[in-house]
């Protein structure tokens, strides 16, 4: 190949941005990217009906999130209607497109035929050779193709391989509908041909329709760009991807807790891997990824693995940045006004941010993280969960109490010294350490699970630590 190479992401702005089509969109980033080319965004809204601008806003926002760009601007299939218009008249003059006046009475009628001979319905061509001269009435013409009768087409696909379609079996589709407007066969195919399209990357349900577009290629006298048909994706069972399964659009990973990185290398591995490489940095991927690598076979969606890999992500993450995406994460999650607002004052993210190396490394997605961070905003006298309140019996109440003079005798608040004094708390007393620890941290979490108990103290300091002790206590 010579030239720069053109990819293009063209999602139909009917809902959210699903997890098939957020993979599509980072195959053709990454082949754009990996080959120093152009991806370009295109919003397919020739369906009125179904598109909408709460979609297109829900793609744009979904395609940032994950940090995928496109160059220029986003173009509109429907504002190019005009166009694809032309290019079907055209066609028609060239005699390789026609007019045709059946009436849905006759099609229905073609369809029933067909049924009952066991032929797949198809368009039977009663106008392709017709003189425009018998034309009825007050009818409006379709336009249809005049596809090839005899042969076959040969999409030549970069991972399916040559998928070959006998021509009986693709009719004379319809490229321009009796009100004017273009059909989706069409306009991909004027599109992609003005945009200066190289490489076709999407979804392996779209394979018929490469057959009938490279019709539409090949009568216009275009270059048929290269075409690359990826795997759908199906769940772990191998059935198709359900909402089940994890076939939601992009924010609702947002919303629990996916850090975007985390989600771009899960989903770059549906269909497509590097060795045994799991984790990939951003550079890896662009630099390892081929569209001549996505395998042939369905890629299964785990939700173990996304979570696994997330988890991954946020142990190697920056505290800041955690923080940040914690506090970005907020607005998003309900019953959180409370922690929002505490989180507005600085001495509160100070501490979050203090307390996140103990939190992180139990964490796989951001929402954990937060849920683990509760003890920082929980107000005294804290709610103790049941294993908690099991951990308090008496005797760890008198722990507590002569365990807070101890404390109270701490110089330096540093996990060293708190460490260092309750150590030799458990000796003299001849305690396990545990017997020790986990009381305190009951009565210092409201919970039976936490970060490293020193860690805590620390985070929590002096004052807020005593007072929660002091309240267990007895
Ligand atoms: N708009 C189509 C879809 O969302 C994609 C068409 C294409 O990539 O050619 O499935």
């Amino acid at each position: 190949m010579t030239g720069e190479v053109v990819t293009r992401f063209a999602p139909s702005p009917t809902g959210f941005l699903h997890i098939g089509g957020a993979r599509t969109a980072l195959f053709n980033w990454l082949y754009a990217r990996h080959t120093g080319g152009k991806m370009y965004l295109r919003i397919e809204d020739t369906d009125r009906e179904r598109s909408s601008q709460a979609a297109v806003e829900a793609i744009l926002d979904g395609l940032h999130w994950l940090g995928l760009d496109w160059d220029g601007e986003p173009i509109s299939q429907y504002e190019r209607a005009v166009r694809h218009r032309a290019v079907a008249l055209e066609l028609v003059e060239k005699g390789l497109a026609y007019h045709c006046y059946a009436s849905a009475e006759e099609l229905t009628e073609m369809r029933e035929k067909a049924r009952a001979e066991g032929r797949p319905p198809r368009y039977d061509g009663r106008w392709r050779d017709r003189d425009p001269s018998e034309a009825p009435e007050g009818v409006s013409p379709v336009v249809r193709i005049k596809a090839p009768r005899e042969g076959e087409t040969v999409v030549r696909d970069m991972v399916q391989g040559d998928v070959r379609f006998p021509n009986k079996d693709l009719d004379d589709f319809i490229i321009l509908r009796s009100d004017g407007n273009p059909t989706y066969m069409l306009a991909v195919v004027v599109d992609d041909h003005d945009m200066g399209v190289t490489h076709v990357i999407r979804g392996d349900d779209h394979l018929t329709n490469a057959a009938r577009q490279t019709i539409i290629f090949q009568s216009m006298g275009w270059d048929v760009p290269n075409m690359a048909h990826i795997p759908l994706i199906h769940g772990p069972d191998g059935a198709k991807l359900s909402k089940r399964h994890g076939a939601l659009g992009v924010e609702a990973y947002r919303a629990m807790g996916y850090l975007p990185e985390a989600l771009r290398n899960y989903l770059s591995r549906l269909g497509w891997s590097h060795g045994d490489d799991e984790i990939m940095s951003t550079e890896q991927m662009i630099e390892w990824f081929d569209v001549t690598d996505v395998n042939k076979g369905a890629a299964r969606f785990d939700f173990a693995k996304l979570e696994a890999t997330n988890g991954l992500y946020i142990r190697g993450a920056d505290d800041a940045y955690l923080v940040e995406r914690i506090v970005a994460l907020l607005p998003e999650l309900e019953n959180t006004e409370a922690i929002r607002e505490k989180l507005s004052a600085p001495e509160m993210r100070a501490k979050l941010l203090a307390a996140m190396p103990g939190l992180k490394e139990r964490a796989k997605t951001l929402t954990e993280l937060i849920d683990s961070a509760g003890y920082l905003f929980a107000e005294r006298p804290l709610n103790f969960d049941e294993k908690a309140s099991g951990i308090l019996s008496d005797e760890a109440r008198q722990v507590l109490g002569r365990l807070r003079p101890q404390l109270e005798a701490v110089g330096e608040w540093s996990v060293e010294a708190l460490d260092a004094a309750v150590r030799a708390f458990a000796e003299t007393e001849e305690l396990k350490l545990g017997k020790v620890a986990q009381p305190l941290r009951a009565a210092l979490t409201g919970r039976a699970t936490s970060p490293g108990v020193f860690d805590v103290l620390a985070v929590l300091g002096r004052e807020e630590s005593l007072a929660r002790i002091r309240d267990c206590e007895s």
